[in-house]
């Protein structure tokens, strides 16, 4: 790379430029409003310091923002440099400037994946945002989380279990073909020469249930020879790795003979492996979605009268739970200093620990609705709940409705390996006690059981469901909704919700990508003075009754 900077705009460009767009264009305005994005020299670590000249890296940076703002093709993209004046002016390109292959485009990509190159695209617009006074520190932020399906095509299980054998036989055809042709069963080219469809299948179900042994049983022979008497370099092959996984969690040997797993045998969706074509795509649901692919988290700033921009973008496969999400959420924006004060989530993202170490790490109050809990004594509201104990944390027992003292208080972990403190009373004080049936939850209990999260949570918890109860806090909870209007944009706009390319790294680039258009159209929206889109309300929802 040799480092150009994007520089001033040459003079016959802006003259051009100014007479082909008198009121400007989203391009036109974010330079002359922003600034220089990007430099070259931002991106120099990705670059060699020998060999062919590289185009210049800011300029591309730009280029890949404003094809998700478009929602172009790498080809229409290059295109738009080599003839759009106003691309050229905000590139600070000489009118007569050629551009370059499209395939540049990919290749830059490819070097951003390797150095986790997005996060710094979306936050060059935010810093230009911030210097220009369009983004503050604090205030409110909000946060959902939208489903995203992989780039490969979904795969019933048949055509995913020969579809992997298939890619696996290819893969070792081009690697060793003599050792290939020698061992391979004469029926494997007549059943895995070409794509696996669907359509070429039985119909009846026994029938199909025969193929699928059939296609296990070539797999477990093809995995036996590669692993006794194949050339050791084979068996590092991507395709074969994942077919060797696959067979595990699809088949085992019943009696020497190769059998489907019931679907109860099989390891937990965050291992089990849905497309041999992207191998960290993951199956998932969520109320009565089901998808293959990843899910992305998105935040936004969202204070009345100000730009709401994207803070935060983070991808994930699609079985990590929204609950985990909420301190990676903030560590990252402690990391680049974009903080809120309060930060408003769906369902999912806040619990009992979320609420305490957002409160404790980053002085965040965390607001998102309770999951509700289904056992009576635990919710705390029966005769005999939680609530109806008194804890005295710093003696460490508790006292019981009755009056009667805990004996035991033991920290211990929770099923999930989360700490915990198990509270007992005596058998000797409950098995007398006439609330004793009313009291434990099983028939059989002898004595009472409590179980405490540690006390910073329990506290948060506590707090929260009492607020959350409050009418003020539903009112001021309506904030969070508008970043459905934004997964939406995103969708609509940048083709959020399907992945353009293979892999949670290049997904992660995409979705950055897309949080820096969404950005570039809103700060443009702004100095416009395009008024913020408001949530629709159905002429049937307008004429409902106040309650
Ligand atoms: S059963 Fe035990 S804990 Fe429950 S009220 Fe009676 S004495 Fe108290």
């Amino acid at each position: 790379m040799q480092p150009k900077g994007s520089g001033e705009i040459p003079e016959e460009t802006v003259r051009v430029a100014r007479a082909a767009f008198p009121k400007g264009s989203l391009a036109i305005r974010v330079r002359d409003e922003l600034g220089v994005l990007f430099t070259d020299e931002q991106f120099a670590g990705l670059f060699a310091v020998r060999g062919k000249p590289a185009w210049s890296p800011g300029r591309l940076a730009l280029v890949l923002v404003l094809q998700f703002v478009e929602g172009l093709t790498d080809r229409q993209a290059a295109e738009a440099v080599r003839a759009r004046i106003d691309w050229k002016y905000a590139l600070a390109l000489e009118v007569a400037d050629p551009g370059f292959d499209f395939s540049v485009l990919s290749e830059f990509r490819d070097r951003l994946v390797s150095a986790d190159g997005g996060q710094p695209v979306l936050d060059g617009i935010l810093t230009a945002a911030r210097e220009k006074g369009l983004l503050s520190r604090g205030g409110r932020a909000r946060t959902d989380s939208a489903h995203v399906l992989s780039a490969a095509r979904d795969l019933n299980w048949l055509e995913l279990v020969g579809e992997s054998l298939r890619a696996a036989l290819d893969a070792v055809a081009c690697s060793e073909p003599e050792w290939l042709s020698a061992h391979a069963l004469p029926d494997w080219f007549t059943h895995y020469s070409t794509r696996i469809e669907d359509s070429r299948f039985p119909k009846s179900q026994a029938k199909r249930a025969e193929v699928g042994r059939r296609i296990g049983s070539d797999g477990m022979r093809l995995l036996e020879m590669l692993w006794t008497e194949a050339p050791l370099t084979l068996r590092a092959l991507p395709e074969v790795e994942l077919l060797r996984k696959l067979w595990i969690q699809q088949f085992h040997l019943v009696e020497g003979e190769v059998e489907r797993r019931d679907p109860k045998d099989r390891p937990p969706g965050a291992q089990r492996l849905v497309t041999p074509y992207d191998p960290e795509a993951r199956g998932s649901v969520k109320r009565d979605t089901f998808w293959d692919g990843f899910k992305v988290h998105l935040t936004e700033t969202c204070e009345p009268g100000t730009v709401h921009l994207v803070t935060d973008v983070t991808t994930t496969a699609a079985t990590v739970p929204d609950d985990r999400m909420a301190a990676v959420v903030h560590a990252g924006l402690a990391r680049r200093d974009l903080l809120p004060d309060e930060h408003w989530v769906d369902t999912g993202y806040a619990n009992a620990q979320t609420l305490a170490a957002a409160q404790r790490d980053h002085q965040v109050a965390l607001h998102g609705p309770l999951k509700s809990v289904t056992v009576p004594h635990a919710r705390g509201e029966a005769a005999y709940g939680q609530d109806a104990f008194t804890i005295d944390w710093d003696n460490q027992h508790v006292t019981c409705p009755n009056g009667v003292t805990s004996t035991q208080w033991h920290q211990r972990r929770s099923e999930d390996g989360l700490p915990a403190i198990r509270v007992r009373f005596s058998p000797a004080d409950c098995r007398t006690c006439p609330q004793l049936r009313a009291c434990v939850n099983s028939p059989k209990a002898q004595r009472r059981e409590i179980n405490l999260k540690p006390r910073e949570e329990y506290e948060a918890l506590q707090q929260a469901r009492k607020l959350q109860q409050t009418d003020e806090w539903k009112d001021r909870y309506k904030i969070r909704a508008g970043v459905e209007g934004t997964i939406s944009q995103a969708v609509q706009a940048c083709g959020l919700r399907r992945s353009r390319y293979r892999g949670l790294a290049k997904t992660s680039l995409q979705h950055q990508l897309t949080g820096a258009a969404i950005n570039l159209i809103r700060i443009n929206a702004w100095l416009t003075g395009q008024p913020h889109a408001r949530t629709r309300t159905s002429p049937l929802a307008a004429l409902r009754p106040a309650a």
